[in-house]
């Protein structure tokens, strides 16, 4: 018996153009769409509404960029086959509403402060370290 009409379905379905993702945390839609998009395990993403920290899978990401840059060169090969600018063009927004549909759907991963702040300190030590070795290998 769940008679509670303020809390079931609020921030549930976001249709806005101001997309928001939905936190693992306290599962309201309250994690802005840009954060989402530049967020990793180094720099997580913040919930508006609880404050937690989370990110997308750097797989997840990195795949819909690659996907991103195929359609883009596969669009860019097509126009000059075909000599169309169109077709070019009708590539880069396919690209565009791929791109929005593949973030839209992207699930959030929990990340607690600790451990973004470990994440961090590691990838800059991995950062340094391979500097190093380029450095000793030339
Ligand atoms: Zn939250």
């Amino acid at each position: 018996m769940q008679e509670d009409p303020d809390n079931g379905t609020a921030g549930r379905v976001n249709n806005s153009p101001m997309h928001q993702h939905i936190c693992p945390h306290c599962r309201n839609a309250s994690v802005p769409n840009l954060a989402v998009r530049w967020s990793s395990r180094e720099s997580p993403a913040e919930c508006t509404a609880c404050g937690q920290l989370s990110h997308v899978v750097s797989s997840t990401s990195s795949g819909i960029w690659v996907f991103g840059v195929l359609l883009v060169v596969a669009s860019g090969i097509a126009a000059l086959v075909t000599q169309s600018l169109w077709v070019g063009l009708a590539g880069l927004a396919l690209m565009v509403a791929c791109n929005v549909c593949a973030w839209r759907r992207t699930e959030l991963w929990p990340i607690s402060k600790t451990d973004a702040r470990t994440a961090n300190k590691v990838g800059w030590w991995a950062a340094i370290g391979a500097w190093v070795v380029a450095l000793f290998v030339n």
